[in-house]
This record gives structure tokens, C-alpha cells and sequence, in this order.
């Protein structure tokens, strides 16, 4: 790989090989990092974790953002630090609660690594975060890009963050049309302000997110564009271009609410899977049954051995994922009386929840949907 070398003094960093495609380097780093620091003091977008910065809250909203838009972010970071305020009653909550108050933000592997991690930091560092990468690269949930955001972030230390956003002002900058991670880190880290490197990452990420965007970036208002050699080719959109997007797939899914005396039945599901942990209506969908076999009767006597009288078809909903989107049938069953539940290792625990209680139980977006519309059949 070409390598570079940076001087913070003179503002210059030059290519060491020629075996690469080449990307055209800013001549003028110092220039360019003036500039677009200075943007981003006066154009930033306003945000809780930025107006009352903290360690504690910078990590709650690293993980909060990882694939997740910054506004469906900002309702659940002020309620998450309401109720948890910092590391130590992050880690002594149960994780039910946690899951809880995490609900229907989606990606439930984060909630669990964050309260991990909030525990490792009370056990091992006296409730505080640590102050090196390598401590911090070891707490639950922090993987490369984490380690770079809180590291820079919450304790100035000089670690490039490399996002989506990154790579592509990096790839439009310099000119390469689809720069590898390990390319762009090496490109970051020579372009990273070293005095102010918590700004510097913000500052490049939000270039990323509202002005260098994947599709018709907007050069005309760019703090860097003097120092952008994609913009002079007038083309800058094909540098780093977002790919086309996958087909998505069509999942058809049933869900069962098995109804006694105002009460519903949900099942909490076994940890190791993506929702480990939440609570759920049996539901089983066409990637794990054949069309023909997919039927309330066949979902309920698979996943608690119930049967399923005269099931009757209350509503229906819709979840987008990037890649699929499922079309869930949502049918009320009524029993006779409350019967022993037969699980199978998907789930850990069945209980029966008054109707009106199921929107506090830890549940994922989709299932909290179904059960509104429980809610309201019976209205
Ligand atoms: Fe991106 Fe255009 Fe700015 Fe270059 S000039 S960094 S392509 S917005």
C-alpha cells in the first residue's frame, strides 16, 4: 500500500510508493483543516450529546448511532440518560429494563454491549472510561470505529474515525474512486487535526452527512472545496458513488395473539440472537416455512404446542429492513383457559401480560406495532 507521512508543522503529506492508483493529496493540509473546522463551529447541527458534552453520553450515543439516523436517535438519548444518568446505573440496571427503555430503536446487540461495557467500566475502571485505545478496544461492543469516535470524542485522543460518511469525503477529496477501508485510514489519519481530533472526526462525518452526500453533493457550499480534487472534475458524485441497491426480498410472516381474560401471550426470546432477550408474539415466517404451511394453527402448535381454535384475523403490518421487508398477519385466538406452554430453545419464558401493560415490555418496533393492534381490536 502507498504509505504517507504527515507534518502537523508544514501542512504537507506526500505519497511514498507509486504502485497504487493515485489519489490526489492535498497540497495545503493546514488550509484545509482550518477551513473546515471552522465550518463546522458555525454550521454544526444541533445535537444533546454535543450541547452538554460528557464521556458517558458521548458512548450512549455512539452506539445509539450506529446505523440509526441521528433524529430517530435524539427522543431515546434524552430518555436513556433520564433514566440511566451514567456508567454505574447503566450497569447495576437489569438488562430487562435497559432493552426496555431501548425499545423500537432496533439493533438490540447494541443495547446489550453498551450495558457489557458499562459494567466492565464500573468493575475494571472504577465507573470511568478508560483513557487509552487499547482499554477502550477492549470493552464489550467497541470495535474499530467506536474505539476512534469515543477515543477522540470524550478524551482528545488523536484516532482518525473512518465511517461511511468518511470514506466517501476521503475517496472525493483525493480522487480515488473506491478507496479500501485500510486506504481510507491511512488517508484519515494524515488528515487528522491532532490538536482537536474529537472536532475534527465530528466535522468530517457531518461534511459527509449534509453536504458531501453519496447523491448530488452539494460543492458549490463546501467549506473544502479549494482542496477537493474530485470537484474539479465536475463529476464529483461518481467518486465513491453509492452502490446499486440489492434487490429486496418479500418475507410474509404470521403472528399469533392467544387472548385469555384480557391478558395476551409472549414469549421472550433466547439469548444469541438479535433479539435475545425481547418479548414477542409467536410468530414464525416464509424463510423458516413453506408458504402452504404457514398458518396461525401451524405457528402456535410449533412454538408453545398450543392449538389454535377458530383463529381469526385481526390486522396487519409492515417492517422495512434494508434488505427485506415483512408483511406480518397478525390473527387473535381465544383460550378456553391458561395452558402449560410448550417452548422450543428459540424461547426462554412465556407469560401472560395484561393487554394494556404489553407496550412496557422490551420488545422490537415490529412486535410493539402488533401490539397496538391488539390493543385496539379489543377496544
Ligand atoms: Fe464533497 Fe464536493 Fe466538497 Fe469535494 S467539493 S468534498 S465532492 S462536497
Amino acid at each position: 500500500m502507498r504509505r504517507f507521512v504527515s507534518s502537523q508543522d508544514c501542512g504537507y503529506y506526500h505519497p511514498m510508493s507509486a504502485s497504487d492508483p493515485d489519489p490526489v493529496l492535498p497540497r495545503r493540509v493546514a488550509d484545509l483543516r482550518r477551513r473546515l473546522l471552522a465550518w463546522y463551529h458555525s454550521e454544526r447541527r444541533t445535537m444533546p450529546w454535543r450541547e452538554k458534552p460528557s464521556a458517558y453520553g458521548t458512548v450512549v450515543s455512539e452506539f445509539m448511532l450506529q446505523q440509526t439516523q441521528v433524529a430517530a436517535v435524539i427522543p431515546y438519548f434524552e430518555r436513556f440518560l433520564r433514566e440511566f444518568p451514567g456508567f454505574p446505573q447503566l450497569a447495576r440496571a437489569s438488562e430487562e429494563r435497559v432493552l426496555a427503555a431501548w425499545s423500537g430503536l432496533g439493533y438490540y446487540r447494541r443495547a446489550r454491549f453498551l450495558k457489557k461495557a458499562a459494567e466492565t467500566i464500573l468493575r475494571d475502571h472504577a465507573g470511568k472510561l478508560p483513557n487509552n485505545s487499547e482499554s477502550l478496544r477492549a470493552l464489550p461492543g467497541f470495535g474499530e470505529y467506536t474505539t476512534a469516535a469515543v477515543g477522540s470524542i470524550a478524551l482528545g485522543l488523536p484516532l482518525a474515525c473512518v465511517d461511511g460518511n468518511v470514506r466517501r469525503v476521503v475517496a472525493r477529496l483525493t480522487r480515488l474512486r473506491d478507496p479500501s477501508v485500510e486506504q481510507t485510514r491511512e488517508i484519515a489519519d494524515a488528515l487528522l487535526d491532532r490538536k482537536s481530533p474529537g472536532d475534527w472526526n465530528q466535522a468530517m462525518m457531518e461534511l459527509g452527512a449534509t453536504v458531501c452526500t453519496p447523491r448530488a453533493p452539494r460543492c458549490l457550499v463546501c467549506p473544502v472545496r479549494i482542496h477537493c480534487a474530485a470537484f474539479t472534475t465536475g463529476d464529483a458524485e461518481s467518486f465513491h458513488a453509492p452502490k446499486r441497491a440489492e434487490k429486496t426480498k418479500h418475507v410474509h410472516e404470521i403472528a399469533v395473539a392467544v387472548m385469555h381474560n384480557g391478558k395476551a401471550l409472549v414469549l421472550q426470546r433466547a439469548h444469541g440472537n438479535s433479539f435475545g432477550g425481547m418479548w414477542e408474539l409467536p410468530r414464525l415466517d416464509s424463510r423458516e416455512v413453506d408458504a402452504d404451511e404457514l398458518s396461525p394453527e401451524h405457528v402456535l402448535k410449533t412454538l408453545t404446542g398450543l392449538a389454535a381454535r377458530t383463529p381469526e384475523e385481526i390486522g396487519s403490518a409492515r417492517s422495512v429492513f434494508t434488505h427485506h421487508r415483512i408483511n406480518t398477519k397478525l390473527f387473535r385466538v381465544a383460550a378456553g383457559r391458561i395452558a402449560r406452554v410448550r417452548l422450543t430453545d428459540r424461547h426462554t419464558e412465556s407469560a401472560w401480560i395484561e393487554i394494556s401493560e404489553l407496550a412496557s415490555l422490551g420488545a422490537s418496533r415490529a412486535q410493539k406495532r402488533l401490539f397496538e393492534l391488539i390493543q385496539s381490536s379489543i377496544r
